[in-house]
C-alpha cells in the first residue's frame, strides 16, 4: 500500500492547489495539496466573534460577543470558519465550485477536518452526524454536484460518523442572496427548508462554503432545534465580514 501511494506520488506528484507549483510531499501531510507560502497567505479569520464567528476588530481579544449575538443569540451554538472571505479565499472557493476537481474537496475537507478537531478538547465534544447546506435540485441539476457534500465526505470518512443526505430538503430557490442585507436575507430564506425524515442526531454539523450573514444556517439550525437536536455547530470555508 505504502509503496503504491509512493508509485503514485512520483508519478503524480502533488500541484498546490493555489499556485500549481509542485509540493515537495516529503515536507507535507501528503493529502493536503496545498503549498506553505500559499497556506500562510490565507487570511486566518482571527479575531472573531465567539458564537458566529463574525471577523472582529485587531484590538478585540478573547472570548467576545458581536453585536447582534449580543441582542439576539442565533439559534445554532457554534461556528468554526477556516478563513476570512477575502480576495485569496475567493479565488479558491470558486476553483472549488466550478472546476469540480476532486483534490479541492479533499484538501478544504482535510484543513476544515484540522480545524474541528483543534476546538475539541475530547472526542465526545464532536459532531455525531454532518449536514452539507442542501442545494435546490435546479441549482444542483446546473452545477452538477454539491461542494459542501463533497468536503462532508472527507470528513465524515475520517469521523466515521453519517451524512445527512435526504432528511433536509430545499423545497424553493431563494434566488442570489447577493445585494440583500441581513434582515431580508433571514426573510428570504424563511421556509425554504423542510425537514423530510426525522433526524437522528443529537449534535449535528453543518458544512457550508461561505458563510454571509448566517441567514442560511440559521434557519437550518432552527429547523434542527425544532427536531430535538441538542447541538448544531456550523463549521465552513470563509465567513464574510459585515458589510457596512
Ligand atoms: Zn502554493
Ligand atoms: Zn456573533
Amino acid at each position: 500500500m505504502e509503496l503504491a501511494q509512493k508509485w503514485f506520488s512520483t508519478l503524480f506528484p502533488s500541484v498546490c492547489i493555489v499556485c500549481r507549483q509542485t509540493i515537495n510531499t516529503a515536507a507535507i501531510n501528503t493529502s493536503v495539496e496545498i503549498c506553505q507560502q500559499c497556506y500562510a497567505a490565507l487570511p486566518a479569520n482571527d479575531p472573531c466573534c465567539c458564537r458566529c464567528a463574525l471577523p472582529l476588530a485587531e484590538n478585540m481579544d478573547g472570548r467576545v460577543l458581536c453585536g447582534r449575538c449580543i441582542r439576539r443569540p442565533p439559534d445554532f451554538d457554534y461556528v468554526h470558519s477556516l478563513f476570512r472571505y477575502e480576495q485569496a479565499v475567493i479565488g479558491l472557493i470558486h476553483q472549488l465550485k466550478f472546476s469540480q476537481k476532486i483534490t479541492f474537496s479533499r484538501t478544504l475537507g482535510e484543513m476544515l477536518l484540522s480545524r474541528m478537531q483543534l476546538e475539541m478538547q475530547t472526542p465526545e465534544e464532536g459532531p455525531d452526524c454532518l449536514l452539507p447546506v442542501p442545494l435546490y435540485t435546479a441549482r444542483l441539476r446546473q452545477r452538477g454536484f454539491n461542494q459542501s457534500i463533497e468536503i462532508a465526505r472527507v470528513m465524515a470518512k475520517k469521523l466515521q460518523i453519517p451524512i445527512i443526505y435526504d432528511a433536509v430538503v430545499r423545497r424553493r430557490s431563494t434566488g442570489t442572496q447577493t445585494g440583500l442585507n441581513a434582515k431580508q436575507r433571514q426573510k428570504n430564506i424563511r421556509g425554504a427548508f423542510e425537514v423530510v425524515k426525522e433526524i437522528k442526531g443529537r449534535h449535528v454539523l453543518i458544512i457550508d462554503d461561505v458563510m454571509t450573514t448566517g441567514a442560511t444556517v440559521n434557519e437550518l439550525s432552527r429547523l434542527l432545534k425544532i427536531q430535538k437536536v441538542k447541538r448544531v455547530g456550523v463549521l465552513c470555508l470563509a465567513r464574510a465580514p459585515m458589510k457596512n
